[in-house]
């Protein structure tokens, strides 16, 4: 049977020296994973269990590219991330068969429409119009698990305009990728294609058009991500 209209394709992500992209099945996202970050936002960490949010993955956005500042938000944030890229069907599993399952690593950005987000979280709706913003998830090139050491001492960070805005380490997460891979993994069919953007560290902040945004981890390749003018 064909379509009545054309099927969008998965949207993909380059992968360090490979010619085939990495296609994006699904986006999850941690909250609340860096201690300092929870604080700011004025809320109290535990270990009880990771929390998740997702985007669309159609809500995927290269690194190097201008996005519009986006519709219904007049506090559009940055939060700079480790990302997950899942190689491996993997289904409730321990952490050790988890770290098995991670395919590579990879910069990421989880832009927010911050004031709609906190506006959902005071009356207890759920955060998709704060979240799943359309470009609002936005990917450098992957990075294969075997060519980066397992996430601890690397600095993450992130600047606007050249400006420091946030830094931390890759052993400040709360909840470590083998646990969090393991903890998801309990709800869903993992599957190469899943990324899963693991939680952002303190200084998120405001970003208008015309800033330029910047982020790293060593070890990974940089994410720069433009704001452009209103639509
Ligand atoms: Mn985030």
């Amino acid at each position: 049977m064909t379509n009545l209209f054309p099927s969008p394709q998965w949207p993909t992500v380059p992968v360090k020296g490979e010619t085939a992209a990495y296609p994006v099945h699904r986006i999850f996202c941690v909250g609340r994973n860096y201690a300092a970050h929870a604080a700011e936002m004025g809320v109290e960490v535990d270990r009880e269990a990771p929390f998740y949010f997702t985007k669309s993955a159609l809500m995927t956005q290269a690194t190097g590219t201008t996005i519009p500042y986006p519709p219904g938000t007049e506090n559009f944030h940055y939060e700079m991330e480790l990302v997950i890229a899942i190689g491996a069907p993997v289904f409730k599993a321990d952490t050790e068969t988890a770290a098995k399952a991670i395919y590579g690593y990879a910069c990421g950005l989880d832009m927010t429409r911050r004031d709609l987000q906190l506006a959902a979280r005071a009356k207890q709706r759920p955060w998709d119009l704060g979240k799943d913003v359309e470009q609002s998830a936005v990917f450098a090139a992957i990075t294969k698990a075997a060519d980066f050491a397992a996430p601890g001492p690397q600095h993450i960070h992130l600047e606007v305009n050249g400006e420091t805005r946030q830094k931390a380490r890759l052993d400040d997460l709360i909840w470590k990728v083998e646990e969090i891979v393991s903890h998801l993994s309990h709800y869903y069919h993992l599957q190469p294609g899943d990324l899963i953007m693991t939680g952002t560290p303190a200084g998120v902040g405001a970003v208008v058009e015309g800033d330029v945004i910047t982020g790293g981890i060593d070890g990974l390749d940089p994410i720069k991500l433009t704001i452009g003018a209103p639509e």
